[in-house]
């Protein structure tokens, strides 16, 4: 399937420099920055440089240092913010949304990283 990468989506304008951001790290080919209306205690937003729409959209298309910067990003944001739970950490969840059932709102690929109180769980019971 292909898609369409609008230039104009907030994350793009970031990653441009055209409005601010509050980093928490940076890697060549990935930014790591806070939530603006952050869900829990650490909320961290990591996305990839180039124009990626979804996750799927990133593995079709982006190259595998992309790939592999993305998630060591992550690590490194894991890392930094000494949130494993192999390293006495609270623990944390990651989310991806993604298209329409995901709920996405920016349409720029980008990583949640939640942790700093109970998530409660992943998805609320709720009859289907
Ligand atoms: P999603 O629903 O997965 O697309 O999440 C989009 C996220 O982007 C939300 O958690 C927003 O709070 C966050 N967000 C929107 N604008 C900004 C911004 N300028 N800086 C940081 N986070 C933002």
């Amino acid at each position: 399937m292909g898609y369409t990468y609008d230039h104009e989506n907030i994350f793009a304008k970031i990653l441009r420099g055209e409005i601010p951001n509050d980093t928490v790290l940076e890697t060549e080919h990935s930014l790591a920055f806070n939530d603006i209306a952050p869900q829990s205690p650490v909320h961290v937003l990591v996305i990839p440089k180039g124009p990626y729409v979804t996750w799927d959209h990133f593995i079709d298309a982006a190259s595998d240092a992309e790939i592999a910067d993305y998630h060591r990003a992550m690590r490194q944001v894991i890392d930094k913010l000494g949130l494993s739970p192999g390293e006495d950490g609270q623990g944390y969840r990651v989310i991806v949304n993604s298209g329409a059932a995901g709920v996405q709102e920016v349409m720029h690929l980008h990583t949640h990283i939640c942790s700093g109180r109970d998530l409660g769980r992943m998805i609320p019971n709720e009859p289907k």
